[in-house]
């Protein structure tokens, strides 16, 4: 059996703050007691609206308030088109679970404001929590939950650029949020609503929901040759694409075996199509582009059509509901049988054969994917009918 060590320099980011953004932050309650519903998401759909306000310190920041606008409205399209590819629970009284489906209306920030967006503000109260918010590239706090209504409200915080809130840590990237229209801040807005949909940190480093995934965004090596390197979003939905692979030698042998390239190639971009109804389980094309240097025009040299050969769970976010709520039907939950109850994540295994564009030999593939993941892995088999990991 071949194995091949990848090495992906897109995944190589250097010095990690000491102080990651958390995931399950909430005001400490009266008591002190552990709160086991701080994972839950803050809202399902017995809500309806949801109010939002944008606070901004536009002079330190370092984005304008269209720009945050424009990306708070992206990051919540996001998660209402990643949620809606999950299969929730269902319950004969309630319905189907959904999540990120409410309206998200702005309003002007007040007390009964449900989700307070703070770019570079903190106010006494805040700074008092945070402690050392230098320290802090973005957090969300959830500041209030009725256990009744099973609804949060709280705020989502994002350092500012400049000022005395500035974050400050080693290899920081200089005016990160006004990059490329706020794109980096679009990528952590998405990971920090994620935790308001109630997704914990999960996956290796620099995947979306990640512990250290915003402090990755404002690295300098989230740059490359002076351009961003972001990956491409996904979560529930499949990945899409990889980033253009130049592998060592060896590799590229293989590759060029298996995924028929031509001899001057030496790149290679996967790229994957899939069904826009049934992403999971209904067919995905594969194709391999190839060209000769990282930064030249690729060609498409072959295509295998998928099918899914192989499907398990592999993670499951769970949804604490406390005694208190009056959202579900008790004896439904019992006769249901969810003893555990939350949003439920496969790993999703693929398998076709390669034709490739001048019709030549087929080969077999199987591409695994993973939800909550942008990673992907392909075997091939030999053929002495060996496994062959080709990526
Ligand atoms: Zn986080």
């Amino acid at each position: 059996m071949t194995k091949f060590a990848l090495n992906f320099t897109f995944l190589l980011f250097t010095s990690l703050s000491a102080f990651a953004e958390g995931s399950a932050n909430v005001w400490t309650n009266a008591t002190g007691s552990l709160q086991a519903d701080a994972h839950n998401p803050w809202f399902f759909n017995n809500t309806r609206e949801v109010s939002y306000c944008i606070d901004i310190d536009e002079q330190n920041f370092g984005a304008s308030s269209p720009v945050v606008r424009e990306q708070i409205s992206r990051a919540l399209q996001f998660w209402n088109t990643e949620f809606s590819k999950v299969s929730l629970p269902s319950l004969p009284t309630f319905g189907g679970v959904q999540i990120a489906s409410q309206n998200f209306q702005e309003v002007a920030c007040s007390e009964t404001t449900d989700l307070r967006f703070q770019f570079g503000t903190l106010d006494e109260k805040q700074l008092a929590f945070l402690v050392k918010p230098q320290d802090i590239s973005a957090i969300t706090v959830r500041t209030e939950y009725s256990a009744k209504d099973l609804r949060g409200k709280g705020f989502l915080y994002f350092s500012p650029a400049h000022g005395p809130l500035a974050y400050k840590a080693d290899g920081y990237l200089q005016n990160t949020w006004s990059r490329e229209n706020g794109e980096i801040l679009y990528h952590a807005l998405v990971h920090e609503l994620g935790h308001v949909f109630g997704l914990s940190h999960m996956g290796s480093y620099g995947e979306l929901m990640s512990e250290g995934y915003v402090e990755s965004l404002l690295n300098q090596s989230v740059m490359m040759d002076g351009k961003l390197r972001l990956r491409g979003l996904n979560f529930f939905t499949l990945v899409k694409s990889s980033p253009t692979i130049c592998p060592d030698a060896v590799l590229l042998k293989e590759w060029r075996q298996y995924f028929g390239l031509g001899a001057t190639d030496k790149c290679v971009q996967f790229r994957f199509i899939h069904d826009q109804a049934n992403e999971l389980f209904a067919p995905t094309q594969m194709e391999v582009w190839a060209s000769s240097h990282i930064a030249q025009v690729k060609q498409r040299v072959s295509v295998a059509e998928l099918t899914v050969n192989r499907f398990n769970p592999i993670y499951l976010n769970l949804i604490q509901l406390p005694n208190e709520q009056e959202v579900f039907v008790k004896q439904e939950l019992q006769e249901a049988g969810l003893g555990v109850f939350g949003v439920p994540m496969m790993g999703l295994t693929k398998r076709g054969n390669f034709l490739f564009e001048d019709g030549r030999v087929k080969r077999h593939v199987n591409v695994r994917f993973d939800q909550g993941s942008s990673a992907f892995y392909i075997d091939g088999v030999s053929p002495e009918g060996e496994i062959i990991t080709l990526l």
